[in-house]
């Protein structure tokens, strides 16, 4: 095996954070999970796993610095690594412990500050499970509506061959001889009494001698499970729902992690959403406007409703038909249906309506155009 920092793929003067952040990645990357029967993955992953092992504790890395893989032999004898991980259930517990539980779907973790840990070191520590994320895309009318969806997630849940314990028998479970089953150890550093967690059973005050098979001593394993989901009425893209409970399980008894569900709002092909509102865009013609008309307007859920133009309708001019928009989301009301209309100036005329046309044109007078008169009036205060 190469040179720990080569295979971390760090400098010699990383940092324990740089340390972590480069294990994090390739541990995913290189994760049995992600890559089923690769034995030159399965090989990666367990010397990130060492490498990480041995950089991630200050004494370790001293000694490895100084004297080289040598010398850490005797060092991390005793709990089944001498000197190489031979084991996966080594390298998987190395990875457990760097994910703080959970496991390769915990990157989100710092997004939604999970896996929180729970209780003391003091005999066997909680561990929240991992918080994950499912983006969830809808179409407009399903969010306008409200909609039950079916998601499949792959989750972490508590194994049930071993209830969660992580040996396959009751004796498989010792108290931890270096803490006394503390799952902290003391140091004397000068005038100071330091505490940490046991380097031998990472704090949680046991070891297991007798791993179960079916989660590798892990206590959870993954499954795929289909979740319902009801997504309220009036939902936006952006939105979050937050099902509490259905991350992965807790370890130790401690509860498990959530589930959030982002969604995203398709486009309509007709429709503009603006908060609760929703936009339609009418075209008119240019005699509608003129004289005036009533127009039946598309509105969601298949509905046509009835707008009167006025004679003498502006292009651009909006009208509002109360309550046929979007229902707010906390159940309060709805939003309005805005037609706004746009006047289309004819085109392809034939002779006989360029004509009628061109009579018409003659007899228009100043009152037949307001802006074009208020326009004129601003131009002569110009050059007076
Ligand atoms: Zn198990
Ligand atoms: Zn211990």
């Amino acid at each position: 095996m190469a040179d720990y920092y080569d295979t971390l793929e760090v400098t010699r003067g990383a940092t324990q954070e740089e340390i972590k952040k480069a294990y994090r990645k390739q541990a995913l990357k290189y994760h049995p999970d992600r890559n089923p029967g690769d034995p030159e993955a399965e090989k990666r992953f367990k010397d990130v796993s060492e490498a990480y092992e041995v950089l991630s504790d200050e004494k370790k890395r001293q000694i490895y610095d100084q004297y080289g893989k040598e010398a850490l032999r005797g060092a991390t004898a005793g709990a089944g690594h001498p000197g190489g991980f031979e084991s996966m259930e080594d390298a998987l517990r190395t990875f457990m412990g760097a994910f703080g539980g959970g496991g390769g779907e915990s990157i989100f973790e710092s997004l939604f500050g999970g896996a929180g840990e729970f209780g003391g070191a003091r005999g066997g520590r909680q561990r929240q499970g991992a918080s994950k994320r499912v983006n969830i895309t809808i179409s407009f009318e399903e969010a306008a509506k409200g909609v039950d969806k079916e998601l499949a997630i792959s989750n972490f849940i508590t194994c049930a061959t071993c209830g969660g314990k992580g040996s396959a028998s009751s004796k498989g479970l010792k108290k931890c001889r270096r803490c006394g089953g503390q799952g902290q150890i003391y140091e004397q550093r000068g005038f100071f009494s330091m505490s940490m967690a046991c380097p031998e059973c990472h704090g949680e005050g046991q070891v297991i001698t007798d791993p179960c098979t079916a989660c590798h001593g892990q206590g959870v394993v993954k499954e795929k499970q289909h979740v319902k989901v009801h997504i309220p009425a009036g939902v936006d893209t952006g939105m979050r729902l937050k099902m509490s409970g259905y991350g992965d399980a807790g370890q130790g008894g401690g509860p498990a992690g959530d589930l959030y569900v982002f969604i995203t709002v398709e486009q309509h092909d007709i429709f503009q959403r603006e908060g609760n509102d929703i936009i339609l865009d009418l075209p008119i013609s240019f005699t509608e406007a003129a004289i005036g008309s009533k127009k039946d307007v598309p509105a969601l859920h298949g509905r046509m409703c009835r707008i009167t133009i006025p004679e003498g309708t502006q292009n651009g001019k909006t009208f509002r038909v109360k309550g046929e928009g979007i229902p707010n989301v906390h159940g309060q009301g709805h939003g309005d249906l805005l037609v706004k209309v746009f006047v289309e100036t004819p085109t392809k005329l034939s002779d006989k309506q360029k004509e009628l046309l061109q009579e018409f044109g003659e007899s228009e007078g100043p009152s037949n155009l307001p802006k074009r008169k208020s326009f004129l009036d601003k131009i002569k205060d110009l050059f007076a």
